[in-house]
């Protein structure tokens, strides 16, 4: 299968990421033809500094290599490298309307928080354009970006219908972990919430232990288990295995949980499991992330370019 998927480099990287995609992508380049994307286009349509955004897409790179992408199997690049992904956006907005993008649950939650820009509400758009232009088949995201896969799904069918066959029907590919919850059990795990709320790919033991301690659980004792302590014993399922989650479980029906045991247990296992990913990560210079990008981009120039070619024969551009 084709997979494509991106990430954008905005704050830091979080077990939301880590769990809903980033550990996916991983796995799937051992099988797959993958392109994955750290997408600087997606993330200028909010607030940012362009004087420290060249250094974020260098980070947000290690981390995608830290974590296990490896640019043998995969292709790795950075979404303004390839002009096409812009293009595209442009030729797909033509055949979008805009009581699609107003259902976008993500725009109308990130309009809260920002200003109202037309970037902002067509980025589902340029995602579409993301996938369509290298012929994915699949997109390993969390559910949140389930809706915007399912328009890129919609208008892949449209411009299939209206100027010819085109395009494979893109699917989202979802991981058991699709929706990370915050450490204080109310929404999703995220970088724009308090840090408090999330653990940060690169956070140390310390900072993590203490992040744990004053995670949000039950009581204990109630007889309906909190969606705040389920997710962090599915963390601690993810981190230390099923027996181990189970074993809590069964101890938390039964009233005699101890979360002084349990907390100290599953901040253990995320030490564990991000150790591996630090330490790599400092192993990582600037220049081999550079010399890794503009590989990436070489490699996909001739497809998009090739790929643009046809949607705009398809679409009568061109003048025999
Ligand atoms: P975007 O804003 O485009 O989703 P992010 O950088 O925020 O980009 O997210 C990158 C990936 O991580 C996406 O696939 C997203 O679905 C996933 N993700 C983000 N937060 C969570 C979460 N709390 N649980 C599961 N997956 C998540």
């Amino acid at each position: 299968m084709k997979i494509f998927s991106g990430i954008q480099p905005s704050g830091e990287f979080h077990l939301g990421n880590y769990l809903g995609a980033m550990k996916n992508w991983v796995k799937l380049q051992e099988e797959h033809d993958c392109i994955f994307c750290i997408v600087d286009l997606h993330a200028i349509t909010v607030d940012y500094d362009p004087a420290t955004y060249p250094q974020r897409i260098i980070n947000a790179t290690k981390d995608a290599l830290a974590v296990g992408i490896d640019p043998k199997k995969s292709i790795l690049f950075r979404q303004s490298d390839i002009k096409e992904h812009a293009e595209l956006a442009w030729l797909l907005n033509t055949i979008t309307t805009i009581g699609e993008l107003n259902r976008m649950t993500q725009y109308k939650e990130k309009s809260e928080k920002h200003e109202q820009r037309v970037g902002l509400f067509d980025y589902p758009v340029l995602m579409a354009a993301d996938i369509l232009i290298y012929h994915a088949e699949g997109v390993p995201v969390g559910e949140d970006q389930t809706q915007h896969v399912e328009l890129a799904r919609d208008l892949a069918g449209r411009f299939n219908q209206k100027f010819g066959e085109t395009f494979p029907i893109p699917k989202a590919l979802l991981t058991e972990t699709k929706r990370v919850m915050g450490l204080d059990g109310t929404g999703k795990m995220s970088k724009s919430n308090s840090p408090s709320t999330y653990i940060a790919l690169s956070d140390t033991p310390e900072i993590i232990r203490k992040k744990i301690s004053s995670a949000t659980t039950d009581d204990g004792k109630a007889t309906e288990i909190s969606q705040a302590t389920k997710n962090l014993i599915g963390l601690l399922e993810v981190f230390a295995g099923k027996d181990r989650a189970d074993y809590y479980i069964k101890e938390r029906e039964a009233g005699t949980i101890k979360y002084s045991e349990f907390k100290p247990e599953l901040a253990e296992a995320i030490i564990k499991e991000l150790e591996p990913i630090q330490k790599k990560r400092a192993e990582i210079s600037d220049d081999d992330v550079k010399e890794i990008l503009a590989d990436g981009a070489i490699r996909l120039q001739g497809i998009a370019a090739k790929n643009m070619i046809d949607i705009k024969q398809k679409m009568g551009f061109v003048i025999e």
